[in-house]
């Protein structure tokens, strides 16, 4: 499912490559392909329509930046206001001035409530925040069960006062004790229903007024998908959250939920849960996220990086120069540490969507072979950088390069008479599209 909509997107990619301008025209087909990403990745519809709006408003002010497509650039946008709507970065759990800090778990029965409050306190335990789990779901003693066994296997206390138990009471109660304790966090778990029911709302609410939370962690099966939004509108609306949990995201889900929670609510995801084991949780990272909604791989922080690396005026000097054969070997170098600078080619090659298939092997070769280049040139003269000919024409000054570089003098030959032939075929291309660099020279 991942590798058709990546194809997909490929496709409308194309149609956007070799214009050099985004439009309102030449937008549509992708805008409606990200359109059907996000949907498939779960996304709830309103939220959808209000982010196509948002990021064809912003693709149709977009400055065309120098080095960069067009289509990657709409990627680019499409991703940055992914991040807009999850939040830029991970935001940790809070923590109370006073200990303890103590957090509300709440969601629907099966969405893995339980699991994530051990998940939670394991988690907390290793960086070492002492723990307590209260466990309040009195309507379902083996929920209780649950807990204890969970409690017992990764050796954090559990509080509990078995099923006869007020759940209002029990939180109070646990929340005393872990102060008396001077315990870190206490993480209280509710009893979940399968619907969303009054009697659920109600109870939850007034152990949220009693126990006065630092967090309510709203739990989000995001396997749900679309119900995500009423889901987290109802709890907000009612309880009020200050995060969530999304869990099973190990699963096939893209995790469009998360989109919508945070969009919905305001608040933030701060953990997902990737498994069953209490091991199976990890802090929640947008950019990762809009990645994996997206089914894009890399190609974004290739942009990012061409972006902070290639410098307009400088980009326009030197396509004037390819131009016009003024091209030498000076400009050359630079460009090879310009790719350099943008990592090893190999990890550049593999951010390219389409680009996947090429072997390591060709790739490591890649890299060689730009060593090597860069290593010769370093051995010429600055006169000789400028005028390749001058090489072209000694054979003493090849040897010279050479042996300065730890090569022979038929590879520097090579270079220089590549080096030449790209010049020339550059010159006759006309419009060279830089900064790239032909294929399959200099081998
Ligand atoms: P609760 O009713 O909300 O407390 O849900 P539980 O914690 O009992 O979890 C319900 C089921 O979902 C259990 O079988 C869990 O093992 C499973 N589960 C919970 N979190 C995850 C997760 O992140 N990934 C997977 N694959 N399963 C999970």
């Amino acid at each position: 499912m991942f590798d058709a909509l990546s194809d997909r997107l490929e496709s409308a990619w194309k149609k956007l490559r070799g214009q050099d301008k985004i439009s309102q025209s030449n937008i549509q087909d992708a805008l409606r392909e990200v359109r059907r990403a996000l949907l498939e990745a779960d996304v709830n519809l309103q939220v959808v329509k209000d982010f196509i709006n948002d990021v064809e408003t912003k693709a149709q002010g977009a400055e065309v930046i120098s080095g960069v497509k067009p289509d990657q650039q709409f990627i680019k946008i499409v991703y940055d206001e992914l991040l807009a709507v999850m939040g830029e970065e991970n935001v940790p759990l809070a923590q109370a001035y006073n200990a303890p800090t103590v957090v509300l778990m709440a969601g629907l029965q099966g969405t893995g409530k339980t699991t994530a409050t051990a998940k939670l306190a394991l988690h907390l335990r290793k960086i070492n925040r002492t723990c307590m789990m209260v466990a309040t779901d009195v309507y379902r003693p083996a929920a209780i069960d649950q807990l204890i066994t969970l409690g017992k296997q990764i050796d954090v206390p559990v509080f509990d006062m078995g099923s006869d138990g007020n759940p209002v009471e029990i939180a109070r109660q646990g929340v005393e004790r872990a102060k008396a304790e001077g315990i870190d966090t206490v993480i209280v778990d509710t009893a979940g229903r399968l619907f969303i029911d009054a009697d659920m709302m109600a109870e939850l609410a007034s152990i949220k007024e009693t126990v006065k939370p630092d967090e309510v962690l709203l739990v989000v099966d995001a396997m749900t998908g679309q119900e995500a939004a009423s889901l987290t509108r109802t709890f907000h609306e009612q309880i009020g959250i200050t995060g969530a949990i999304l869990t099973k995201m190990d699963g096939d889900s893209r995790g469009g939920a998360a989109l919508s929670v945070r969009r919905i609510s305001g608040q933030p995801i701060k953990f997902i849960g990737v498994g069953e084991k209490v091991e199976a949780l990890q802090p929640f990272y947008p950019d990762r996220m809009a990645s994996r909604i997206l089914g894009m791989g890399d190609v974004l922080t290739l942009v990012e990086k061409a972006q902070e690396e290639i410098d307009l005026a400088d980009a326009e000097k030197m396509q004037e120069k390819i131009l016009s054969a003024k091209f030498d070997f000076t400009d050359f170098l630079k460009q090879l540490r310009l790719l350099k600078n943008m990592g090893s080619l190999g990890g550049i090659m593999k951010m390219l969507p389409g680009m996947g298939k090429i072997s390591d092997d060709q790739l490591k070769q890649g890299e060689v072979q730009l060593k090597r280049c860069e290593a010769m040139i370093n051995s010429m003269t600055p006169k000789e950088r400028r005028d390749p000919d001058l090489l072209a024409s000694s054979p003493s000054r090849r040897r010279r390069v050479a042996g300065g570089s730890g090569y022979k003098e038929p590879d520097v030959s090579k270079l220089v008479s590549d080096f030449q032939r790209m010049r020339s075929m550059m010159q006759q291309m006309g419009q060279g599209n830089f900064p790239g660099m032909p294929g399959g020279m200099f081998g």
